[in-house]
């Protein structure tokens, strides 16, 4: 469901697509109830809008946008994902092979959460073995301190054994969410820029 720019994307031997001028593609992942829609609508301009009924953006959707990071400009194409907790995981998983980045989504109010950001990292290490992919742990939420159920140094120290960046957000009080953006995209650029050399 990626947009019109697939067409124009040329792969290289190893896969990889990261040419400059061709959009970054972001996949939220993560359980249902984490807080991927409230991300993809603050990306998307449409933050006041969070009260409306989840059902209708149920279904993975994809917002394409420019943000300017560090003063240079990077266009993002957001995916945001539904997790099937019962049966086929295709769709999270058919967009682990076909994003550049991950946000890995967890609620710090719910510990279940937590696991299930742990599988689904362990999948994305099985469908990308070769190649060191940006991802950054998120725990959302964090405007939540009564109901919290998983510590700072819980998360921090998850992120460590899976060697990627850990953030703690709440998309509620849009606290920290285009910190994580731009921290995707400092990632990729560091990426792109070491091919480059
Ligand atoms: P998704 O299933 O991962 O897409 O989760 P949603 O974005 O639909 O969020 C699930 C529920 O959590 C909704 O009622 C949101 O309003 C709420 N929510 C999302 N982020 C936050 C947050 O940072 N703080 C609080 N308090 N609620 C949030």
């Amino acid at each position: 469901s990626w947009s019109s720019s697939d067409s124009v994307i040329s792969i290289d031997s190893a896969g990889e697509a990261l040419e400059p001028g061709r959009p970054y593609r972001v996949v939220l992942l993560g359980a249902n109830g984490v807080g991927k829609t409230a991300f993809a609508r603050i990306f998307a301009g449409a933050e006041d809008s969070m009260d409306t009924d989840e059902c209708e953006l149920c279904g993975d959707e994809t917002w394409e946008k420019m943000i300017e990071v560090d003063g240079e400009s990077a266009t993002v194409t957001l995916l945001d994902t539904c997790d099937a907790e019962t049966g086929s995981e295709w769709s999270q998983e058919c967009h682990m092979q076909t994003g550049d980045a991950f946000l890995l989504l967890y609620s710090i109010t719910d510990r279940a959460s937590f696991l299930r950001a742990s599988e689904l990292r362990i999948n994305l290490r099985r469908f990308r073995p070769a190649q060191h992919t940006p991802i950054i742990l998120v725990g959302n939420k964090c405007d939540l301190v009564r109901c919290r159920d998983v510590s700072v140094s819980d998360g921090r120290a998850c992120a460590a054994v899976f060697d990627c960046k850990f953030i703690e957000t709440s998309a509620a009080m849009q606290h920290n969410v285009w910190e994580a953006f731009h921290g995707i995209v400092r990632q990729l650029r560091l990426r792109r820029d070491s091919k480059e050399a």
